[in-house]
């Protein structure tokens, strides 16, 4: 296989194959061809969400289903906890939603801390109907401690919907939907599951769909409801990207049954590592070491990051920019999907000399 030269953080390189499944004829997606694929897709979901749960396959980016999250399962007061750009998109959508939110925020570069979290909920007596919690933060390249966040709602505010954007999460680390007790946990799949962008997987709970019930206004096509109600008769509510449901049946089996989760994690651990270990002369991880990221890492170089990323692009490369107040100061790497070891071995050493040129 030609080796990736695609190294941004989403969308990801997509493996020739994946590439190719999109290219089958089209079925109705009323029809029993659709139900058996949609099927095979929600049985392979569940291992990865490793829940028990309902899951949907939403056909939007993953921001829509971050609004739709916020529009189903919250009436009025939503905390969201942030450490960077993309946790911060929760803020902005309930802005733009017309509710109360309020933040708990982390310095830029370090993870959420679960000790402010659980006095920050102690000392607001007022009930948060959902509180957003963000796996990966892309922007910087940290991975939160998702349990024990998650541990200090269920603990501090029972009554919360616990709303998880795992979208550069997914595929690359463990996510643990029912044993971390989350309510709608949402992904994707141009990250970690390496398909094409244009849909999202999500995990939602029996809470959260019991709190959009009391919603009588959730808007159309995002209601969580009518997701259950057509995902229990092997449907979705509106005509969904069928060469993407072609594509994600194919990947998750693969995913699973193939490479397997454990290995797949590890793969992304040893990407992590290695990225970190080979531009150590001549970069600075800008993010806490101990939470580094696994899907992707932001690298402070001793030369302009531009410079840097010009000279990659001559090389044939596409590496990643930096994001949002890091956008000077920083590229991103993102070793998630189905980039491999060897492909990313040759990249950072192509890497190496553009640093030194
Ligand atoms: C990419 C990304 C998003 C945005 O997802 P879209 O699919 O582009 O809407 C949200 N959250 C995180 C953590 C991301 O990495």
């Amino acid at each position: 296989m030609t080796p990736s030269k695609f190294f941004i953080p989403g969308p990801t390189w997509v493996r020739p194959e994946i590439l190719q499944e999109m290219t089958r004829p089209m079925i109705g997606h009323r029809g029993a061809e659709f139900k058996e694929l949609f099927g095979g897709i929600n049985a392979d979901l569940k291992p990865l969400f490793a829940t028990k749960g309902d899951t949907f396959v939403v056909t939007s980016s993953g921001t829509g289903v971050m609004q739709a999250a916020l529009e189903n399962c919250v009436a009025r007061r939503v905390l969201v906890t942030t450490c960077g750009a993309f946790s911060e998109r929760f803020y902005a959508i309930a802005q733009s939603l017309g509710l109360e939110a309020d933040r708990l925020d982390a310095a830029w570069g370090q993870p959420v801390d679960p000790g402010e979290l659980a006095d920050h909920i102690a000392s607001r007596r007022g009930h948060y109907d959902a509180v957003t919690i963000t796996q990966n933060e892309t922007s910087t390249g940290v991975t939160n401690d998702v349990a024990a966040l998650a541990k200090v709602v269920r603990d501090e505010s029972p009554d919360s919907i616990i709303i998880v954007d795992s979208v550069s999460a997914l595929g690359g680390m463990p996510v643990e939907v029912d044993a971390w007790g989350l309510d709608v946990c949402i992904a994707s799949v141009q990250k970690g599951l390496a398909l094409p962008p244009g849909i999202t997987v999500a995990a939602v709970s029996e809470a959260a769909l019991k709190r959009a019930a009391k919603h009588p206004y959730r808007g159309t096509y995002f209601d969580f409801l009518e997701y259950k109600k057509h995902a229990d008769g092997g449907s979705v509510p509106s005509t969904p990207s069928i060469p993407h449901f072609y594509a994600l049946a194919k990947q998750l089996d693969y995913i699973l049954r193939q490479e397997t989760l454990p290995k797949r994690f590890e793969r992304h651990r040893r990407m992590r590592d290695m990225t970190i270990e080979r531009t150590a002369s001549f970069t600075e991880l800008a993010s806490d070491l101990t939470h580094a990221s696994v899907t992707v890492s932001a690298l402070k170089p001793r030369i302009a990051p531009e410079t840097l990323r010009n000279r990659m692009r001559e090389r044939g490369y596409a590496i990643g920019g930096g994001y949002g107040e890091w956008k000077e100061s920083t590229f991103r790497i993102g070793h998630m999907g189905d980039i491999t070891i060897e492909s990313l071995e040759a990249m950072l050493a192509d890497l190496e000399q553009a640093a030194r040129a």
